[in-house]
């Protein structure tokens, strides 16, 4: 009898780029430290060093992407707190992109929850109706009645109760000073449209002047999802928006999508509008306000935007405030993009870890320039007695901002 070899998933076929990148990691071990999902199971496999081994090995076809390999991978929570501490300099980020794409999403990841989430329009038309049907009341019974590691059942509880403000209007705002293009987004152009209203009045008063682009998803959920097409196409998507809008710089108050972006336009410079308002802003001028306030810089601030310290020096100008932020690494709320809704077990450890730390600041309200943060951290408020009111730092600062 001829038996015939067994046909290996040709992984390796599409993985030289994943070994090359493995292949710069030293295993010296510096970042286990300050990985959050390290911290949280102490196990090796659920560090940066081991799923670079993992990932290298799938990438070889040494081992077979059995459930237990890739949910190591899918745990990755993206932070990036490992590629800002790695002598090697290790480019994680690009390694865990590539790594997802190989693999493809995974069987249970909730593509239709996601899909929702993406599109902006309807999102805001089913909280209309929703506040109709007085859901903001019931949610939270509906929540409770579903699995614990359903992710609808954390949809439900990350979403807010109050309604979301008015869209911005897409027109340039100011004269025919530098002209910048703000990208809304998905989730932010709903639920974090103050912050956006925020940014464009603070930027006015630089004397800069802003168009807002049409609101949709940058495809940072698909890219991180192993969704390599559909992430393409919200790239082309981005590309032509920013292509018309003539804009010199793309600006995004969510530190979140601006890697995402930064990967669609390459020769562009996409920046937080932070880094702006910190060059520009000897200008403004805030009135006091004395409260204790607490600051999350969110993982992709320090670590993309790299504007947590532009961001304190602005909040700083604020007199009478008391700016006490979170310690950083290993800390990470556990939002992650789409990682509450996919681990949202995991998702609350590690945001309720968060709030105890917060609330051991004992803060008057809590900055966060995540929407997907805020929303979490705000969805573990209520079971911890906490009641902190939480915003963007930029609404913060615009309402404050003394007027000429
Ligand atoms: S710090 Fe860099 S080189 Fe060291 S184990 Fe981590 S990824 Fe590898
Ligand atoms: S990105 Fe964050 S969660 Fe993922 S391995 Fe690095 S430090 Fe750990």
């Amino acid at each position: 009898m001829t038996i015939m070899p067994l046909e290996k998933t040709p992984l390796h076929a599409a993985g030289g780029r994943i070994a090359e990148l493995a292949d710069q990691c030293v295993q010296c071990g510096l970042c286990l430290p300050v990985c959050p999902t390290y911290a949280l199971d102490a196990n090796e496999a659920e560090s940066p060093r081991g799923r670079i081994a993992i990932a290298s090995a799938l990438a070889r076809g040494l081992a077979d992407p059995t459930a237990d390999l890739r949910r190591h991978i899918d745990h990755c929570l993206g932070c990036l707190n490992c590629e800002k501490v790695c002598p090697a300099h290790v480019r994680y980020d690009e390694l865990l992109v590539e790594t997802r794409t190989l693999l493809g999403p995974a069987p249970e990841r909730p593509r239709r929850l996601l899909w929702l989430i993406g599109q902006p329009a309807l999102m805001r038309a089913l909280r209309r109706l929703g506040g109709w049907a007085g859901l903001a009341r019931w949610k939270d019974r509906l929540a409770s009645a579903l699995p614990a590691a359903s992710p609808w059942r954390a949809a439900l509880l990350t979403l807010p109760r109050q309604r979301p403000a008015a869209p911005l209007t897409r027109t340039a705002h100011g004269s025919d000073a530098p002209h910048l293009a703000l990208f809304p987004g998905c989730v932010a152009s709903v639920d974090d449209a103050q912050a956006q209203q925020a940014a464009v009045t603070l930027l006015r008063a630089t004397g800069l002047r802003v168009t807002v682009l049409p609101a949709f998803c940058c495809g940072a959920l698909d890219l991180h999802g192993g969704e390599a097409a559909a992430a393409a196409r919200s790239a082309r998507r981005v590309r032509e928006a920013w292509v018309a809008s003539g804009a010199s710089q793309l600006l995004s108050v969510t530190p979140g999508c601006l890697g995402t972006l930064r990967r669609a336009l390459p020769e562009a410079e996409v920046i937080d509008p932070v880094e702006l308002l910190a060059s520009r802003g000897d200008t403004l001028r805030f009135r006091p306000l004395a409260q204790r306030v607490a600051l999350h810089l969110p993982c992709s601030q320090r670590n993309v935007a790299g504007t947590a310290q532009a961001l304190q020096s602005l909040l700083q100008r604020i007199p009478g405030l008391e700016l006490l932020p979170l310690t950083p690494p290993p800390h990470c709320c556990g939002a992650a993009g789409s990682h509450l809704l996919e681990f949202p077990e995991r998702a609350a450890q590690l945001r309720d870890a968060t709030l105890r730390q917060a609330a051991s600041l004992a803060p008057q309200q809590l900055l966060s320039s995540n929407i997907g943060c805020r929303l979490h951290l705000a969805s573990g408020m209520a079971p911890l007695g906490l009641a902190w009111p939480q915003r963007h730092p930029l609404t913060l600062l615009a309402e404050q901002l003394e007027h000429e």
